[in-house]
């Protein structure tokens, strides 16, 4: 199935269904609710998305589910959402207690793999290691022989116990424990956190797909970019075109009576 342009008529009218005060709303980070820059330290979200970020959070749930780890995401993004899911679904807030001995287990996990792979790839021109608690990220984008780089680090992954999962991206390899959530199983953790009764999810990257590839009829996926691979229901053409977005659904909910939304738990 091909994903159908979210600007169209049959896509507006069928986000319009889905705009309501008890839908969440949840965005990855970069190439997202950010563009893609090429230093990952300097991304940026707009002036214009972070005020109609703000207008959302004010009248509707929101969540952000990132690769980051939760700190950084919550320095770049300026505002609070209501949940904020890092290392691609594996972190969540201290305070969602049920899910604290697992995390804990996972963080052990990735402080074994940060000295391994210090010992093995610290040498390595080129190759940054990051640590998120949660998950790994290295990445190889400032490596002059990026097909080699990518080679050696496979090869230290391959050492690596317990097995991580691997979750490959643009010039990074992401390592998170084999028990991880997923963004797709972040996502409908936090339905049910909130009762949502359907949610909807935006996103670029490859991890996003886990939550388009649910194919949950409550989930209404938007890809950002038109892409052949993507399981997305709908796409934006380019990053740049959130805000009208953003805007669109700001509209259809400021339109609902105060009553309704005075509802809200
Ligand atoms: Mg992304």
């Amino acid at each position: 199935m091909t994903a159908s342009y979210i600007f169209s008529p049959k896509g507006l009218s069928a986000l319009a269904h889905f705009v309501t005060p008890d839908t969440l709303f949840a965005f990855d980070l970069d190439g997202t609710l950010a563009p893609i820059v090429e230093d990952y330290a300097a991304v940026e979200i707009s002036e214009p998305v972070r005020a109609t970020l703000g207008r959302l959070v004010k009248i509707a749930k929101v969540a952000v589910i990132t690769g980051r780890s939760r700190q950084d995401a919550l320095a770049i993004l300026g505002f609070e959402p209501h949940v904020l899911v890092g290392s691609h679904g594996a972190e969540w807030p201290v305070r969602e207690g049920r899910l604290n001995s697992q995390q804990s287990q996972q963080s052990a996990d990735c402080l074994i793999w940060r000295e391994k792979l210090f010992n093995l790839l610290s040498n390595i021109p080129g190759v940054e290691i990051e640590f998120k608690g949660e998950s790994l990220s290295l990445h190889y984008r400032k490596a002059d022989d990026a097909e080699a780089t990518l080679l050696l680090i496979d090869a230290a992954i391959d050492t690596l116990i317990p097995e991580p999962r691997r979750i490959g991206g643009k010039y990074v390899v992401n390592l998170v424990p084999m028990k991880a959530l997923t963004k797709g199983d972040a996502l409908i953790a936090a339905m049910e956190m909130f009762e949502a009764q359907r949610a909807i999810f935006i996103g670029d990257d490859v991890t996003d797909e886990e939550v388009f590839k649910l194919n949950n009829a409550n989930i209404f996926g938007i890809h950002i970019g038109k892409d052949d691979q993507t399981a997305a229901r709908y796409y934006l053409k380019k990053q740049s075109a959130l805000l009208g977005l953003l805007n669109s659904m700001v509209g259809i909910l400021e339109s609902y009576k105060p009553l309704e939304m005075g509802a809200l738990p």
